[in-house]
């Protein structure tokens, strides 16, 4: 093992699973990532792989948003790694303004890059881990919805017994889990454990337009387990600039829970902030990467779920470096779910412009509803 090997020569390498995204431009409105752009991806990482800064990589889409899935030895936040995605996303979007696609570089929100991407307007989950002796990962990516939108899941997967049965059958479960929860509005956060803490969890985890689960670890050893990108756009923009569309990277078995258990809350549909124009509540349809693309309403929300051992830092791969990755959500046993989300669909868009389709006033706030409101001020009497 090359991890042993590398310990036995007084080094100790840590693997580092990044997963860095950006809206850079789509094709036909809001709808998908197209060729080019996933081959100026392509082709960056392959060079970087060359060069040995990255050990391999995966670029895929979520609807009109670009995913870059990196495996390196350089840690969470490093600047090498963070500048590659930033040129990589730079690169594309100027491609996309030359074939005029839309929305070119619409999550490129600041120009002055030091070397970090977090708050420049891409999202980002990253989680720096000792290889165990396998390593399971699920890499969870959603277009058209907010960065709240793995509450309700996550919650389901690391404190429900009801979901996750090896919370009650896996001794090596039993001490529970530690949730990092921000404050999305104070840039705030608290750690809070399940089961000891959950209705406390699950009072933050409901207001998911404000909270948001960033990281989580096994409470016995603070192994980490769970990561989430908490980029909320409009805050660091200061108006609606698009959605979120977060990512999120989950841990799975050997006193985890089990694939499976990570991915039966997707057995039905759950309403998530987003959809059309990031204003409305829309029911989330699990797709396989083929349907990673939005269209009635520029929705229903969509997540593709791509599952992949990590191999001595590397995503295991075949014989000619081609990375082994499941397309989790190619599966039957979701339909259920995705007929369920079109018909919510069809039901709550019924209900146009009125709540509670419609977000709050307070998201509203983001959007043009301020300027409905400046143009009509004169004419607002005492009632
Ligand atoms: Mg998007």
């Amino acid at each position: 093992m090359r991890v042993i090997q590398l310990q036995y020569e007084g080094r100790h390498v840590k693997t580092t699973i990044s997963v860095i995204k950006c809206d850079v431009g789509s094709l036909v409105g809001h709808h998908i990532v197209p060729e080019p752009l996933l081959e100026i991806a392509q082709n960056q990482l392959a060079k970087a792989k060359e060069a040995k800064l990255i050990n391999s990589f995966y670029v895929f889409n979520a609807g009109d948003d670009l995913e870059l899935l990196m495996t390196h030895e350089k840690g969470e936040g490093n600047s090498e790694i963070h500048t590659l995605a930033w040129n990589t996303f730079q690169e594309a979007a100027e491609k996309a303004k030359a074939l005029k696609l839309y929305g070119a570089g619409q999550d490129l929100l600041k120009n002055a890059f030091s070397g970090n991407i977090r708050g420049m307007g891409p999202g980002v989950a990253e989680m720096e881990i000792d290889e165990r002796r396998s390593d399971p990962i699920i890499v969870f990516a959603a277009d058209k919805a907010s960065a709240g939108s793995f509450n309700y899941p996550l919650y389901r997967i690391f404190a429900d017994p009801m979901n996750s049965a090896g919370l009650v059958i896996d001794t090596s479960m039993f001490h529970g889990f530690k949730f990092e929860v921000l404050d999305s509005k104070k840039n705030e956060r608290v750690i809070l454990k399940s089961p000891e803490e959950l209705h406390e969890l699950v009072g933050l985890l409901g207001s998911s337009t404000r909270y948001t689960v960033s990281r989580i670890w096994q409470a016995k050893d603070h192994l980490l387990c769970a990561v989430t990108s908490t980029t909320k756009l409009s805050l660091i923009a200061g108006k609606y600039v698009g959605k979120d569309d977060p990512v999120a990277i989950i841990r799975a078995q050997h006193g985890l829970p089990a694939v499976g258990e990570i991915l039966v809350p997707f057995l039905h549909t759950y309403f998530v902030e987003g959809w059309m124009r990031g204003s409305h509540w829309g029911p989330l349809m699990p797709v396989a990467l083929k349907d990673s693309k939005c269209t009635v309403f520029d929705g229903p929300p969509r997540m593709v779920a791509l599952g992949f051992q990590v191999c001595d830092g590397h995503i295991a791969n075949l014989k000619d470096g081609k990375p082994m990755v499941a397309d989790l959500f190619d599966d039957p046993a979701f339909e259920l779910a995705r007929r369920e989300a079109t018909e919510t669909a069809a039901m709550i868009r019924r209900m146009g412009e009125f709540q509670p389709a419609r977000l709050s006033q307070e998201a509203m706030e983001y959007t043009t509803l301020p300027q409905i409101l400046e143009k009509l001020k004169d004419r607002f009497k005492p009632s």
